[in-house]
């Protein structure tokens, strides 16, 4: 892993500040994201998932401490264009986020407005496209792609950009499973194949089965900083918490309390079904 691209200090943002309404968001939140790493991060509704996204590009400002990307501090009006260009961000809704009648013009349109040579648009609106599998619904309305389809023509339109990093702020949370496969394979491929950061945010722990290390969030500051397997054993013993570890990590759990002898660290319902046979001692699983 390569060197520190986002760090994070003792971030905290708070929304109306010095109004009655005011909500500290995030509370003093420290983090490092190497370049090449996948991050999870994952937390209950209103725990500050958004805010903190918001803030690894320029989006808001810290109320106290600092962000700092690829070493540019977010504060510095002077480097906010930089900063965004560097890291791209993905949201919710695949239908806010296009803008262009054809899905090439879609991704065409941040070159373009980098006022980049027409060649230079072209060869990274198909460089763009081939990475997200698109590259044959080029010219495709957006209106008749699937969610799916439509969140992998945003990203597309992030990597034209060249960003270090993509985050994904609940990308996968309106679409449907086959959407939602799809859009975790995209992400998944482009930072082990192609080397770009991912943060990838979402409630649902599944979706973060393969990141390298997940964050979660509780409250506006961190409470767990670790590999999938052991953030959701963590999050699945603490009872009354707001999360719920994925239904894999939970039946593992209570299966190894009605005796059956599995390893830790089972996160996929593949990893689980063979170290269920092996404890049985066949291999029922492989038949
Ligand atoms: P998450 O994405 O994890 O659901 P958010 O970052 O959206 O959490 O919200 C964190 C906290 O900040 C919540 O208490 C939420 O109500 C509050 N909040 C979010 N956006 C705003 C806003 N624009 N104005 C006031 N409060 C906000
Ligand atoms: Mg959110």
């Amino acid at each position: 892993m390569g060197d520190a691209l986002i760090e994070v200090r003792d971030l905290t943002y708070v929304y109306h500040p010095d109004t009655p309404q005011a909500v500290r968001a995030l509370d003093g939140l420290s983090c490092s994201i190497r370049a090449g790493e996948f991050v999870g991060v994952v937390g209950g509704n209103g725990s500050g998932k958004s805010t903190f996204a918001r803030h690894l590009n320029a989006l808001l400002l810290p109320t106290a401490g600092e962000v700092r990307v690829g070493g540019l501090d977010t504060r510095d009006r002077a480097v906010t264009w930089e900063v965004r260009r560097r890291v791209g961000m993905v949201f919710q809704n695949p239908d806010n986020q296009l803008v262009a009648a054809v899905v090439e013009e879609d991704v065409a349109f941040g070159p373009e407005n980098l006022g980049l040579p027409p060649a230079e648009i072209r060869r990274r609106v198909d460089e763009a496209l081939e990475a997200v599998g698109l590259a044959e619904l080029r010219r495709r309305a957006p209106h008749q792609l699937s969610g799916g389809q439509k969140q992998r023509v945003a990203i597309a339109g992030v990597l034209a950009m060249r960003p270090a990093c993509i985050v994904l702020d609940e990308a996968t949370t309106m679409l449907d499973p086959q959407g939602r496969a799809e859009v975790l394979a995209t992400v998944e491929a482009l930072n082990r194949r192609d080397g770009i950061t991912v943060v990838l945010i979402s409630h649902a722990m599944d979706d973060l089965v393969a990141a390298d290390r997940v964050l979660a969030l509780d409250a506006g500051r961190l409470v767990a900083d670790g590999p999938p397997a052991e953030v959701f054993e963590r999050v699945d013993a603490t009872p009354g918490g707001r999360l719920d570890a994925p239904p894999v990590v939970r039946l593992a759990r209570e299966l190894r309390q009605a005796g059956l002898r599995l390893p830790p660290g089972l996160l996929t319902v593949e990893a689980l079904a063979d170290a269920i046979a092996d404890a049985l001692g066949g291999g029922a699983a492989h038949a």
